[in-house]
């Protein structure tokens, strides 16, 4: 049975959908991560998606969405704060790598929301400064959603999602413009921790 690259990002959103239903019901099929696929996509990758997620070590991109050795470009840090790098990885994989959906991935009980929402209050204690950076780069939407009384983490985390891809799509004419010409879809998506679920919450391009 022969693998077909998902090509447009209605596919491309599927076959993650798909992935991430075998895992959450404990059917994974743990596609194309032995010997053949390694030496078959040595010399070229073709990954179908590139994901921009939390670092968090349970938010692990080829194990929730039940895919393989060069299937996603993953980009990570923690609180996913976006930084030139970040669009610059970004850009790469739509320019260069041609991937046909860009998914945001956020999560509940984001220990760098987490941390900005007490930065917020007055309450982070923390050594490292560049842990500041990241806070710094997430307070704006907690400033935001307080100021609208919107103190919950989960309205919190959905907001720094959207955000976040309003960031993207301004800042990126490369990422705007292939999206413009129906070539790449961009998803904002919630990951439920517990459940294992993607929630989507914000979706630009052809998805459906
Ligand atoms: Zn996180």
């Amino acid at each position: 049975m022969g693998y077909q690259r998902p090509e447009t990002p209605k596919q491309a959103w599927d076959a993650l959908l798909e992935g991430n239903h075998r895992f959450t019901t404990g059917d994974p099929a743990h596609p194309r991560q032995d010997i053949d696929r390694r030496e078959s996509v040595a010399e070229t990758q073709r990954p179908f998606a590139a994901l921009f997620g939390c670092a968090d070590s349970r938010l692990s991109a080829e194990i929730i969405f039940d895919v393989g050795l060069g299937d996603l470009f993953v980009v990570r840090n923690a609180g996913q704060v976006i930084a030139e790098t970040i669009l610059g990885s970004l850009e790469y994989a739509v320019e260069v790598l041609k991937v046909p959906l860009i998914l945001v991935l956020g999560h509940d009980e984001c220990g760098a929301i987490r941390a900005t929402i007490k930065a917020q209050e007055g309450d982070l204690q923390s050594e490292g400064e560049f842990i500041h950076n990241i806070v710094a780069r997430i307070a704006p939407t907690v400033e935001r959603s307080y100021a609208a009384g919107k103190k919950d983490i989960d309205d919190i985390t959905d907001l720094h999602i959207e955000d976040t891809i309003e960031d993207i799509l301004s800042r990126s004419s490369l990422i705007a413009k292939a999206v413009k010409e129906g070539k790449l879809g961009v998803v904002g998506a919630n990951y439920k921790l517990a459940l294992g679920e993607i929630h989507p919450l914000v979706t630009h391009g052809e998805i459906a």
